[in-house]
Order: structure tokens, then C-alpha cells, then sequence
């Protein structure tokens, strides 16, 4: 009896009374507002359009800022445009930067294990939005968090800043500050409601997918290790973090998807930063690396389904699909170290080699599909 009273005592020592509160009454209240707004008429457009620009900011700023640039180090940037990242971050209301990568890098370091901070294993309503409601964090709570692992982050008096006044901060940049811009038509109330809370509870919900979502449905055509999954319908529901397989794969990649069709907003940003010169040093994983990971899944699948690989076409494909990915691996590595003449020698056999092992490619789909259907 005593035992069980002190776990309760626990339990409510660890809930997140904050955070509860408002993740909680926000989706009410939008509910409400939404109808008021509707059944009285209150309606702006301009105020409409302001809370799809702070939707797009401040998600973004999650995708591109968050987690691709302070979580992941995937490029680097100006520091103008991290400051961006910060503000319309904050705007998102998901906690500060230092909190935020502190879970995520645990997240992909424990991925699926009791240390994953929002572990698919523990259910969908849990990684999307439970794990929320206590102190959370892999070594059992906030005030615990252990700086070193974020120690690259938290030498920035900046993101000390963000984390120290978090919550006045974000009370300004996501309900104060639209509803400033607002105030310019008249509409303060509708900045601070539609374009701050509305919009907050979506951006909310969309990131949330990206733990529960992304954790259940979909493909893994790179690894088959992890419950991270490919899909273009929670692509669009995350600004393109629906390529989460790949992403678990190769998580230093500054691109979620690969494939040009492919639904990657925060990918096409990053890469126009870097053309207009605002962003560089963008990490791509070698196209080679990420065939190979496509091969091991093949072959992971193959033997599920019980079927033979020893087939003499098979091995000799994987032979010389290896012997490929080795060369191009090697000439990498000089290219790398190499002046700009040879680079340019140098990139030319680098395609030649690539458009070998496309072809191999569509050779390896054929031989399996026939090995699957025969
Ligand atoms: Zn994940
Ligand atoms: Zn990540």
C-alpha cells in the first residue's frame, strides 16, 4: 500500500504541469476559436494568410533549424540566418534548442530501445505526444539534462539564452509578435489566436508525426534494423521529414529524401541557401553508400522470404556491384585530396562508374523479381 502510494507521489512529483497544460487545452481552445472566428464572421483573410506564413516559418525553422542544422550539423549557415532559425523555432512552441537536440540525439543514439526518449515500442499516442507529459529525457528528467552531450550547442550564449527564458520568449515570437503584425489591419486578436495558437497546435501535431507516424507507416528500403519508415503522405504532413528511413540511415545527410519528386521542402531550402551563397559544406552521403544499404535490405528481404541467393547470377551481380562501389569509394578519397584539373578528370570517372552501376541496378531489381516471382 505504502509502495504503491509513494509510486503515485513519484508520478505526480514527475508531471510536466506546464507543458501538459497547454498541450492539452490548446487543441480545445483552437477548436473554439475556429468556431467562434466561423460563426461570427471574424475572419481576415490577411490574418489567414499571416498564420500560413508562420506555420511555413516556424516548421521549417523546426526541420531545417532544430533538427537538420543544431541536432544533426548537416551544413552550416550564417549566423543571421541561425538566429532566424531560433526565433521562428521558438515560435513552434517545442521547447528550447537544447532540449529539443538533447531528445533527438538520444532519440537516434537509442532508436527503439527503454533510452529512446519517444520509443514507437511504447505505442503511437506515446512517441507522438505522451512522452510529453512527464519529465522526460533519457537520464530522468530536464534539470538533469547532461550538457556534454549537446556541449557543441551549449557553448553558444545564444541557445543558453533561448533555454534560460524559453517561455518569455516564446509568449513573444508565437502569439505576441503575429499579433503585433496583425495589429497593422486592425486584428491583434487574430494574430495572437489564428496565427499564434491555431497554427501553433498544428505545427505541433505535424512534428509529433514524426515520431508516431514515421515510426509506423510506410517503406525501408535503406534499413531494415530500425522502425523509422519512408513515406510521401507523412512527407507532407512534416515539410519532407517523411523520408525518415533514409534519415535514420544517414542522419548527418542534409537531405530527407533523394530523389528530385520527392516531397523535401526543408531539403530544396538548404539548397537554395547554398546557391545564393548563405549555406555550405552540405554533407551528402555518397550515392554508393546509400546503394549498398539498398543491397543489404535486398538481400535482408530475400532471406525473410526464404529464398536461395546462392543463384550464380546473383553472386556474380554482388561481386562486381561491390568491386564498383570500392572503386568509386577509392577515387572519392583522391578526389578528395586532389587539385581542381584532376578534380574535374577525377569526377568524370566518378559518373562513368556511377552510370555502371545504375545499370547494374536495374539489373540486380530484374534478377530479384525473378528470384521472388520464378
Ligand atoms: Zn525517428
Ligand atoms: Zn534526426
Amino acid at each position: 500500500m505504502k509502495e504503491s502510494l509513494n509510486n503515485i507521489k513519484q508520478w505526480i512529483k514527475n508531471i510536466n504541469w506546464q507543458t501538459n497544460l497547454y498541450l492539452i487545452l490548446s487543441p480545445i481552445l483552437s477548436i473554439y476559436v475556429i468556431y467562434y472566428y466561423s460563426t461570427n464572421q471574424l475572419f481576415k483573410w490577411e490574418t489567414i494568410l499571416l498564420a500560413i506564413f508562420m506555420w511555413f516559418a516556424s516548421g521549417m525553422a523546426i526541420t531545417v533549424g532544430y533538427h537538420r542544422y543544431f541536432s544533426h550539423r548537416s551544413y552550416k549557415t550564417k549566423k543571421w540566418i541561425e538566429y532566424l532559425y531560433v526565433f521562428f523555432g521558438t515560435s513552434a512552441m517545442e521547447m528550447s534548442i537544447a532540449e529539443w537536440a538533447y531528445d533527438h540525439r538520444n532519440h537516434h543514439r537509442y532508436t527503439d530501445t527503454e533510452k529512446d526518449p519517444y520509443s514507437i515500442k511504447k505505442g503511437f499516442w506515446y512517441a507522438h505526444i505522451s512522452w510529453l507529459f512527464t519529465n522526460r529525457g533519457t537520464e530522468g528528467g530536464k534539470t538533469e539534462m547532461d550538457f556534454k552531450k549537446i556541449s557543441d550547442l551549449w557553448k553558444d550564449p545564444f541557445i543558453r539564452f533561448q533555454y534560460k527564458y524559453f517561455t518569455l520568449f516564446a509568449i513573444f515570437s508565437a502569439f505576441i509578435f503575429p499579433g503585433m503584425i496583425a495589429s497593422l489591419w486592425g486584428d491583434f486578436w487574430g494574430g495572437v489566436l489564428i496565427a499564434g495558437l491555431v497554427r501553433s497546435v498544428i505545427v505541433h501535431h505535424g512534428t509529433f508525426s514524426i515520431n508516431s507516424v514515421c515510426h509506423m507507416i510506410g517503406k525501408r528500403p535503406y534499413s531494415l534494423e530500425e522502425s523509422a519508415r519512408d513515406s510521401w503522405i507523412s512527407a507532407l504532413l512534416t515539410f519532407g521529414e517523411g523520408y525518415h528511413n533514409f534519415h535514420h540511415k544517414f542522419p548527418g545527410d542534409y537531405r530527407n529524401a533523394i530523389r528530385f519528386w520527392q516531397y523535401d521542402p526543408s531539403k530544396w531550402f538548404i539548397w537554395t541557401l547554398s546557391k545564393l551563397g548563405l549555406s555550405w559544406d552540405l554533407h551528402r552521403t555518397p550515392q554508393e553508400r546509400i546503394l549498398q544499404a539498398k543491397w543489404e535490405v535486398w538481400e535482408q528481404t530475400l532471406q525473410q522470404k526464404n529464398i536461395n541467393l546462392s543463384s550464380e547470377m546473383l553472386t556474380s551481380i554482388k561481386q562486381k556491384f561491390f568491386e564498383l562501389v570500392d572503386q568509386i569509394s577509392k577515387l572519392r578519397k583522391e578526389y578528395e585530396s586532389s587539385y581542381e584539373n584532376k578534380k574535374e578528370i577525377l569526377n568524370q570517372k566518378i559518373k562513368e562508374l556511377q552510370d555502371t552501376y545504375k545499370n547494374f541496378v536495374k539489373l540486380i531489381k530484374h534478377s530479384i523479381d525473378e528470384s521472388i516471382y520464378a
